[in-house]
C-alpha cells in the first residue's frame, strides 16, 4: 500500500490528508529511501541538481511576542536585545549579493510599531542601492496591510511568515491567548495580496504532534497556494516554557530530525514546483550533514549566515545554534564543499524565484 500511495504521488494525483499521513510513515527504512529518492528526484527534474542560497541577516531580536517555544521570547531576560546598525545590516545584504547567493533574507523578532515600519523600508532602499542587488526576503512576522504594501513597493518581494502548526490546538498550546491561528492565517492571506512570493511553514515533532497534524499541515500548505516552505525540527530552548521540562533525551532529536526530512519530502511530492528549504534548525541536530540530507530529501534551498558573527549568540531561537562564531566567507566555502559531495552545485547570481508562483499568477490572470 506505501509504495502505492508513493507511486501516485510520483505521478502527480491528488492525494488526501489520510495518504499523505501514510507516505509520513514508511514501514520500513527501504521505504523510506523510497520516499526521498523520488522527492529528490522530482527536485533535479525540476531544478537540476543546482541549490538556491540566500544570505540571512538577523537583524534584530526585539520581540513583542511570547511564544512559549521561542528563545527570543519577549519574557526571556537572558538575552541581550539588539537592533544592527544600519551600516551592519546592509553590510551582510551585500555580502550574500558579492558571494553570488542572489538572494538575502532579513529575519528579525516581531514588532508592528511606526519606527520598525520606517527602519524596515529605509533597509530596503539602501539594499536597493548597492550595485550587486540582492533580491530580498522578509521575515518581520504579522502586519497590516499597509505596511506589506509599503515594504513590497520598497523593495520586498518575498515573505516568510510559518504558521507554526496549523492544528488550532496545538498552536493554542504553544502560544500565549493573545497570539491566534486566525491572525496568523489571516497575515498569510495579506501577503499573498500583497503580492509577495508567499511562504510559511511549520515546527516539526511538538509535543502532542501525530503523523495526521502534520499531513493537515501539508493539506493546509496546498490550500493556501504558498510558494515557499520552510520547516524544521522543534528543538527545546533552556529559557523557555517548552524547553523547561528539559533537553531531550537521547534520540528524540535525531528522530524530530528523521521525521523533518520526510515532511520535507512528502511536501516535494504534494506541492512539486514550490522552493524549499533545508533550514538551520536540522543543522542545529546534525551540525556535519543535517542540512545536506534536507537536499537529499527534495529541499532545494539553503539559507548561510551573512551577518556578523557578534550578534549571533543573542539569537538562539533555539538551543545548538550552529556556526555561532564561524564568519560568512567560512560558512561560504564549507558550503560549497559539502553541496558538491551530494552532487549538488550552488545556483550563483540567479535570486530562484519559486516557479509556483508565476503559475499561481498566470492562474489568477495576473
Ligand atoms: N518573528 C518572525 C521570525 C523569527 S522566528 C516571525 O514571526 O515570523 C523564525 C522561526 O523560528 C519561527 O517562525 C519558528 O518556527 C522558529 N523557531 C522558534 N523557536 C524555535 C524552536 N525552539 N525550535 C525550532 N524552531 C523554532
Amino acid at each position: 500500500m506505501y509504495r502505492e500511495i508513493l507511486k501516485k504521488a510520483v505521478d502527480g494525483a491528488f492525494l488526501d490528508k489520510t495518504e499523505i499521513a501514510v507516505l509520513l510513515a514508511p514501514p520500513d527504512e527501504a521505504a523510506e529511501g523510497e520516499l526521498f529518492q523520488a522527492a529528490q528526484g522530482l527536485k533535479r527534474e525540476l531544478f537540476g541538481n543546482l541549490v538556491n542560497l540566500r544570505g540571512l541577516v538577523e537583524f534584530s531580536n526585539i520581540c513583542t511576542r511570547d511564544c512559549l517555544y521561542c528563545g527570543i521570547r519577549k519574557s526571556n531576560s537572558k538575552v541581550t536585545r539588539y537592533v544592527m546598525s544600519m551600516d551592519e545590516i546592509v553590510h551582510g545584504a551585500a555580502l550574500a549579493g558579492e558571494f553570488g547567493y542572489g538572494s538575502v533574507v532579513l529575519q528579525s523578532g516581531e514588532r508592528s510599531d511606526a519606527a520598525f515600519a520606517d527602519l524596515v523600508e529605509e533597509i530596503l532602499f539602501r539594499i536597493g542601492e548597492l550595485p550587486y542587488k540582492p533580491g530580498i526576503t522578509l521575515s518581520c512576522g504579522e502586519q497590516s496591510l499597509a505596511t506589506y504594501l509599503r515594504w513590497r513597493k520598497a523593495g520586498a518581494k518575498r515573505y516568510l511568515l510559518r504558521i507554526e502548526s496549523s492544528s488550532e490546538s496545538i498552536y493554542r498550546a504553544i502560544h500565549p491567548a493573545e497570539t491566534t491561528l486566525a491572525a496568523r492565517k489571516a497575515a498569510l492571506e495579506r501577503l499573498k495580496e500583497a503580492g509577495y512570493q508567499t511562504g510559511s511553514g511549520v515546527m516539526i515533532g511538538l509535543p502532542g504532534q501525530s503523523t495526521a497534524d502534520l499531513a493537515g499541515d501539508i493539506d493546509f500548505f496546498r490550500t493556501m497556494d504558498l510558494d515557499m516552505i520552510g520547516m524544521g525540527p522543534f528543538i527545546p530552548q533552556a529559557d523557555t516554557p517548552l524547553g523547561k521540562s528539559g533537553p531531550d533525551l537521547p534520540g528524540m532529536a535525531e528522530q524530530r530530525l528523521k521525521l523533518s526530512l520526510r515532511m520535507i519530502a512528502v511536501t516535494r511530492l504534494v506541492l512539486r514546483d514550490v522552493n524549499i528549504a533545508a533550514t538551520t534548525a536540522l543543522q542545529a541536530i546534525d551540525p556535519v550533514s543535517g542540512r545536506e540530507r534536507g537536499i537529499c530529501a527534495g529541499a532545494n534551498v539553503i539559507m548561510p549566515n551573512v551577518g556578523d558573527t557578534a550578534f549571533r549568540k543573542d539569537y538562539q531561537l533555539y538551543n545548538g545554534k550552529p556556526a555561532l562564531d564561524e564568519n560568512a566567507e567560512s560558512i561560504r566555502t564549507q558550503l560549497i564543499g559539502s553541496l558538491a559531495a551530494i552532487g549538488e552545485v550552488p545556483r550563483f547570481h540567479e535570486d530562484g524565484d519559486p516557479p509556483h508562483y508565476f503559475r499561481r499568477m498566470a492562474n489568477a490572470g495576473i
